[in-house]
């Protein structure tokens, strides 16, 4: 039996430290010295990859790679209690021509790959604080996706409350319902002001020790590692089918905004997954492509596109992937701690394993229209950042001596999510799924909030008191 993984934080990584145990990090989200956890060494999941069986379902691999990660934390018949209550939903595979083959992460509660992470990390807060005999306050913000899955995956969850904040008449309506129309424990605190008023409403709460400390605040954003784990294993789901039936060379595409998904794919390659390489998509926001050509790393105000949920100037995830290069660096060539990593080495080491390529809004639109036109199908513009990356990618001299001629997209929403994009490209509305249909008759219940702390007390005070 392999240890435990535990996990470093970005800021303190002295590897002679013991590390924080996942349950742990899980709950705490950030490291208290502000960075991001990441794995203190890699266990090895080849064996449990080599002996998934053809048509394994996505509960069972799940439950097995929990097992392999964390096996002094979780029995096996745990890991499969937990992913059997997550996963509701699974991950599909589907040919959409020769060259481009699309993972389906849209099939879960709020019809994008988010929910996967958002489940996971629900049912392992569940069991902690029943446990425990302890209740939580989870406090988010959000520009409209990551409440619904993180609304979704905490809905009647024992033991703990939701506050989600959004700001007042900047979310689409449908996303809006996916908020307010939940209700029993999910609150949606519909704040006057912008996003980044929620976002700094937020941090205040969480950096206000009294506050933080009486409600017990806990944090479901993409920073904590939790959400990352169960997304390594749908990398390792379309792996283990394409491997039993597929001769040709292929690469991951992920469209990236904060980098979330794309760090999952890193840990399920570091783990064992026999991949080489993954190709990043960007919208107009470039600043990891930018620096994998250049090896500057410019962060800035970022850039709204049709491509909404990828729209982030400061990568949260940058100093997590950061981290985990340099210490892969450290290890290759013997060298004692990852702080005598020199920057170029990093630099040099992301360049050989990673693709970047941008896709403009014009092209988004292009591309939606193009694979609907000639494969009849409907994808969200962050998929079509993927699906157009790729098509440019295969062109490359680089595709070539690589000898890769397929390429599978991560594809991260449902397109009826932005319906009002895909009907003015194509004349066309794609099928609503059940999921969003069940909220369209849902009545809004939101909380009016000010944008203040002060505010915001308030009304955590008010559902701690009527729940
Ligand atoms: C969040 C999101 C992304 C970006 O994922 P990251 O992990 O932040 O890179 C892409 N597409 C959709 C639909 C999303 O909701």
């Amino acid at each position: 039996m392999q240890e435990s993984t535990r996990f470093l934080s970005t800021r303190d990584y002295d590897v002679r430290r013991s590390g924080v145990p996942f349950i742990d990090a899980v709950l705490e989200g950030l490291s208290s010295d502000g960075g991001l956890y990441f794995p203190k060494s890699y266990v090895s999941l080849q064996e449990e990859l080599m002996a998934l069986p053809e048509n394994v379902d996505f509960i069972d691999l799940a439950a097995k790679m929990t097992h392999g990660l964390f096996s002094e934390d979780f029995t096996l018949s745990q890991a499969y209690e937990f992913c059997h209550k997550a996963f509701t939903f699974s991950p599909a595979l589907t040919e959409l021509n020769q060259d481009i083959l699309l993972l389906e992460l849209f099939h879960g509660p709020s019809c994008a790959f988010k929910d996967f992470g958002a489940s996971f990390l629900a049912v392992l807060m569940e069991h902690h604080l029943m446990k425990y005999g302890t209740t939580c306050t989870i406090l988010t913000a959000t520009s409209g996706d990551t409440g619904s899955a993180v609304a979704q995956a905490f809905h009647n969850v024992n033991n703990i409350n939701v506050a989600i904040l959004y700001p007042s008449g900047r979310v689409s309506p449908l996303q809006e319902k996916q908020l307010t129309g939940v209700g029993d424990n999910i609150f949606a605190l519909e704040v006057r002001g912008t996003f980044d008023d929620c976002q700094r409403m937020v941090k205040e709460a969480f950096e206000h020790t009294e506050v933080a400390r009486m409600y017990n605040l806990s944090s479901a954003n993409s920073i904590n590692i939790g959400r990352l784990i169960p997304q390594s294993f749908y990398y390792m789901y379309a792996w283990n089918i394409l491997r039993h039936k597929n001769n040709n060379r292929w690469m991951f595409c992920t469209p990236s905004g904060n980098f979330g998904n794309l760090t999952a794919g890193l840990l399920a390659m570091r783990w064992g997954l026999p991949v080489l390489h993954f190709l990043i998509a960007c919208n107009a926001n470039d600043i990891v492509p930018h620096y994998l050509n250049t090896g500057h790393y410019v962060p800035r105000q970022s850039i709204p596109t049709l491509a909404n949920a990828m729209d982030v100037g400061h990568p949260s995830n940058y100093e997590r992937m950061y981290t985990m290069y340099a210490k892969h660096v450290q290890e290759k060539l013997g060298l004692s701690d990852i702080a005598s990593v020199q920057e170029a080495q990093v630099h040099q080491a992301m360049q050989g394993e990673l693709q970047g390529i941008c896709v403009s809004d014009e092209q988004i639109k292009e591309e939606i229209h193009t694979v609907y036109r000639e494969d009849g199908y409907f994808i969200c513009p962050h998929t079509a950042v993927g699906v157009k990356a790729s098509k440019d990618f295969l062109k490359t001299s680089w595709a070539n001596t690589h000898g890769y001629s397929q390429v599978v997209v991560l594809s991260t929403a449902h397109a009826s999510k932005f319906s009002e994009i895909i009907q003015d490209v194509t004349g066309k509305s794609p099928q609503m799924p059940h999921q969003l249909t069940h909220f369209l008759h849902k009545k809004k219940v939101s909380i009016p909030t000010d944008p203040t702390l002060e505010d915001l007390v308030d009304k955590l005070h008010y559902i701690h008191t009527i729940q």
